[in-house]
């Protein structure tokens, strides 16, 4: 019988969510939406010592902004709660339990420093078949010796206890059939006494049992475990219904080999972050993709391609278009250079795509810090946002290249007077203030079919003449075409600008 689709999200709110972490929560979403599934998200809290306030609230934020939807989690609610490992103690206690009472785990009262001296006495010591009879533990030591140090409170772990020579196959969706041989494994820690709390392996795999996860789709980084995790479902009598497990490749560096980190970020000025982060600690900010003027369907698409193709070369994708087309298939072993260059071109695309007033609307804001925007209606920024967008990659670049449509100009480009702004200009602006005027229909097209008719029956130098009235309209020589600026300006300000021109722009002899 086909499973019910359930997947989860699972970070441990160590720090802020590293965008190899969003796209591990996207693959998960796309799946599940895929297959009619529920999403979970679950907060993997038992490292006490690793807790950052605010995590947890960074995460949430983060998948919100990008429209990763959650079915079930801390927030959510849900039948399989609670959804926070640390408040799911009296769960783990019991399979602890079960797991020592089995036989298949043992309690270690090595301290730190004896598991040190070990270490320095024997080369690349590992705790398992091999060498746990030297160790003190409830194997080794005598039961009522193991009974007084449990009675004295004295702190101890509990340790699975890996049968040596065996060959342990994770299947994986992505990587296939991977075969290791359990002597490579140590008997790792599932709980510690000291706060009465399961390390992730044992937390993770009860977890993922006691929610019915299907498929646990993660990063390559957890390829290693699973092995291990593949032995806990076996000990814990789960192995009918262990999830099917997807390693995703590992996000690379930009420009070379090894994993994808914080500092290539800093080094090359790129967020590896969704969103702002300000450390509660340090007091250091990390820049973040929501922050540096990414749409999040942008960086949605961005990342859904780090890992997966759909096959041809087809390259824009909404959310919709993501969860049919989506699969693990398509997902390479290999990991994925992180090309951030490619981050700024979606973001280019979308914003091409979006609609004026639409953009008009996130435009605002950056707008109102320049001007009050009620000055000017709606289809008037709409419109002029429309004209300049295909300069930018980023809503905030608006301001730069579309100024002149809400402001004056202050001053005027020394390089462009130098080169257009001759000793003749200004009788030539005058003269074609009176043609504008004479401009009944001042669109675009009709004013330009005047204004350059007008400047090659009077033989005036077409670029001259052009660039000194953009100078005059603009501050400078850039911007789109000059009639649909002047068009949208309207008649009025056009000629008020041009007659500002005259007065404070100054010829600069060469
Ligand atoms: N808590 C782990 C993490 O931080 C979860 C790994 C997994 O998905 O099993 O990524």
């Amino acid at each position: 019988m086909e499973r019910k689709v359930r997947v989860r999200f699972a970070p441990s709110p160590t720090g802020p969510l590293h965008i190899g972490g969003v796209r591990t929560a996207l693959y998960n979403y796309l799946f599940a939406r895929q297959h009619g599934g529920t999403m979970i998200l679950r907060i993997e809290d038992t490292d006490s010592t690793r807790f950052v306030p605010g995590a947890e609230d960074y995460i949430n934020e983060a998948l919100q902004w990008l429209g990763i939807g959650i079915d079930e989690g801390v927030r959510e609610g849900g039948n399989y709660g609670p959804y926070k490992q640390s408040e799911r103690r009296d769960i783990y206690r019991k399979y602890v339990k079960q797991l020592l009472d089995d036989g298949k785990a043992y309690l270690a009262f090595d301290t730190p420093q004896e598991l040190e001296a070990k270490r320095q006495e024997v080369a690349n010591f590992q705790y398992d078949a091999s060498t746990r009879l030297q160790m003190r533990n409830s194997l080794s030591l005598p039961a009522n010796e193991v009974q007084r140090l449990l009675d004295a409170g004295e702190k101890h772990v509990v340790r699975f206890m890996i049968e040596p020579n065996r060959d342990v196959v994770v299947n994986d969706l992505i990587r296939g059939v991977v075969t290791i041989n359990s002597s490579i494994l140590d008997d790792k820690v599932l709980y510690k006494s000291a706060d009465d709390l399961p390390t992730y392996h044992l937390a993770n795999i009860v977890d993922d049992h006691l929610m019915e996860v299907s498929h646990v789709i993660r990063g390559e980084e957890w390829l290693p475990s699973a092995p291990l995790h593949v032995l806990l479902y076996e000990a814990l009598g789960w192995a009918d219904t262990m999830p099917q497990f997807v390693h995703l490749p590992l996000l690379l560096k930009p420009d070379g080999k090894g994993k994808l980190s914080k500092r290539d970020g800093d080094r090359l000025g790129f967020p590896v972050f969704p969103l702002e982060w300000h450390d509660p600690k340090s007091g250091d900010i990390s820049s973040g993709y929501r922050e540096r003027g990414y749409l999040p369907q942008a960086v949605v698409n961005f990342l859904a391609l780090l890992g997966w193709n759909p096959g041809d070369d087809r390259e824009m994708f909404t959310m919709d278009e993501l969860i049919k087309e989506f699969s693990f298939e398509h997902c390479s072993k290999k990991g994925a250079k992180f090309d951030f260059e490619k981050g700024k071109w979606f973001n280019h695309e979308y914003l091409m795509n979006m609609a004026d007033d639409e953009l008009a609307q996130v435009f605002k804001p950056v707008l109102a810090q320049h001007v009050d925007p009620a000055q000017f209606s709606d289809e008037y920024i709409a419109q002029a946002v429309g004209l300049v967008k295909s300069r930018v990659n980023f809503v905030h670049e608006l301001w730069d290249q579309a100024r002149f449509f809400f402001v004056r100009p202050e001053e005027y480009a020394e390089k462009d007077i130098r080169k257009r702004w001759k000793p003749e200009t200004p009788d030539i602006m005058r003269a074609l203030i009176e043609v504008l005027r004479g401009i009944d229909d001042f669109t675009s097209q009709n004013s330009e079919e005047i204004v350059l008719g007008w400047i090659k029956e009077h033989e005036y130098h077409m670029g001259n003449v052009m660039n000194a009235f953009r100078l005059t309209v603009v501050g400078e020589c850039k911007g789109p075409h000059m009639f649909d600026i002047s068009q949208l300006l309207g008649k009025d300000e056009t000629i008020a600008r041009i007659e500002a021109g005259i007065e404070n722009i100054h010829l600069i002899e060469n």
